[in-house]
Order: structure tokens, then sequence, then C-alpha cells
């Protein structure tokens, strides 16, 4: 898979899932932008992934800050010319049963992962479709697709993302942009460190495969979407779960 050549901007790339598809995408020849909330995070990243600095670069933006997603992506387009791979990772979790769900929670929830998404591509997609190439991987999660105790602001974002997806994907198919989903299980990163010993050990029990994902078994699942060999794949959520949701 060669990616020499594009240039590739990761949301919330600063540590996890991001952090991986960063470094897969670099390793195929890609020049990476790794963009997070975090600035130090995104630099430290941008330093770690890359044996040289002209191939990557450490940006903020917060994805749920319209304005901030367009200064950094004119950037951007001003110093690297173009980009042509977009990776929307950047998504957070405010956990809770709903009856006690604060309007705060389920709000930044919705504006960090959803309309998060759609400020990325609503500002990138003009100037892919103008290059007549583009190719946008979107970070859902199984939790989209059966639900979860809990984290009703997380699945109804996550949900929104697959339709989203599609209806994208449908609307620019025949202009040289591809749109797809992957939607993880369980991927040992911040985000599930969180977790109590028992509710760890119970959601082993539910994993065939009795491991959670690492950061780099989904990278690769999107390093395979967005090169070549991919080309005739779009309005797709490929689940990568080791086996924990089979559809
Ligand atoms: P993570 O380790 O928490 O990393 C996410 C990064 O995004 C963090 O550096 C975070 O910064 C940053 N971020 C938060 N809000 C942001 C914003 N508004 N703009 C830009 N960056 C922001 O999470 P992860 O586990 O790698 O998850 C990555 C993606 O995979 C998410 O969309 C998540 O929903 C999805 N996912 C994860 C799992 C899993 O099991 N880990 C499963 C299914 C789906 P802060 O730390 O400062 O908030």
């Amino acid at each position: 898979m060669d990616l020499k050549g594009k240039v590739a901007l990761i949301t919330g790339a600063g540590q996890g899932i991001g952090k991986g598809i960063s470094r897969a995408l670099y390793e195929a020849g890609a020049d990476i932008v790794v963009a997070d909330i975090d600035l130090s995070l995104a630099i430290e990243t941008a330093k770690e992934i890359s044996f040289s600095l002209n191939r990557s670069i450490g940006v903020r933006m917060d994805v749920s800050n319209s304005i901030e997603v367009k200064e950094v992506t004119d950037r951007i387009f001003n110093e690297w010319g173009r980009i042509d791979i977009l990776i929307n990772n950047a998504g957070i979790t405010r956990d809770g049963l709903l009856i006690r769900m604060k309007d705060e929670d389920w709000d930044r929830v919705l504006d960090v992962n959803l309309n998060g998404t759609f400020n990325c591509i609503k500002t990138v997609l003009p100037r892919m479709l103008r290059q007549k190439y583009g190719r946008i991987v979107n970070i859902a999660s199984i939790v989209g697709l059966t639900g979860n105790i809990g984290q009703a602001n997380y699945a109804a974002s996550k949900a929104a993302i697959i339709g989203f997806s599609k209806s994208v994907a449908r609307e620019y198919a025949s202009k040289g942009i591809n749109v797809n989903v992957v939607a993880p299980g369980f991927i040992d990163t911040a985000m599930t460190q969180q977790l109590s010993e028992e509710a760890r050990s119970d959601l082993l029990s539910r994993i065939p495969q009795a491991r959670l994902g690492t950061p780099m078994d989904i990278a690769f699942a999107v390093r395979f979407l967005v090169s070549d060999e991919a080309s005739y794949i779009t309005g797709q959520v490929i689940n990568v779960n080791g086996g924990m949701l089979m559809v």
C-alpha cells in the first residue's frame, strides 16, 4: 500500500487509536498532520512517528470549533497544497444512565463526535472535490450498532456518524471521494483504561478472541480503506472487534 505524495489529516491523534493511524499512514508513505485538542501531545506524536520532520507536523485543532477547523485546514492547504486523506477519529465519552445524564454531557459528546466529524468533512470536502480525489474514514464504534448501558449520548453520536457517512458517500461517490466507517470494538487506550477490573473481565468474556484490540488493529483497517486497493469500497462499515459483533 503506497501512500507516497498523499497528505493525511488525522483528528484526535495525539494518543490512542489516532496515534496508531498516524503511524500506519506515515509508514505507508503519507505526509501526516497530527491534530489534537492538546497541542503538546500532537507535536510529541508527530515527532515520535516520524523519521523526517518534513513529513509530519502536530497542530492544535478542536474539531467541535468550526472556526478553528477552517483556520487549521486553510493553513495545511497553504503549506502542503492538499489534503487527500481525512480521518475523523476525535471522540469522547461522558457516560451516565440517561435519567441522570446532564444536558451538557449529552451536548458535548454530540458536539465533538458528530458535529466535529461534520465540521471537518464540510471544510475539507470542497477542496477534495477540486482535486477529484479524497479518502475519508470516520471512526464510529460497536456501541453505535448495539447500544450500551450508560452510553446513550455516545451510542447516538456513533450511530449518527454511520448514517451521515453513508449519505456523504452516496452524494460524492461519482466525484472521486470515498467515505467509509471503521467501527472498533473495545480497544486498549486511555478511553478504556478507566474500566474497573470487573467490567474488564466481563468484557473479555464477551469477546471471542478474548483480548481487547490494539490501536494498530484499527490502524491497519484504516490504512487499507485509504489505499488504492480499496478504491471500489465506499459507504461501508468495517467492524474490527475480535468477533464481539458479527453482522
Ligand atoms: P483517546 O485515547 O481518548 O484519544 C482521543 C484523543 O482525541 C485524545 O487525545 C483527546 O484529547 C482528543 N480529543 C478530545 N476531544 C477533542 C476535540 N474536541 N478535538 C480534537 N481532539 C479531541 O481515545 P481512543 O480510544 O483513541 O478513541 C479514538 C476514537 O475511537 C474515538 O472516536 C472513539 O470514540 C473511538 N472508539 C474507541 C474505542 C475504544 O475502545 N478505545 C472503541 C470504539 C470507538 P483529551 O484526552 O484531551 O480529551
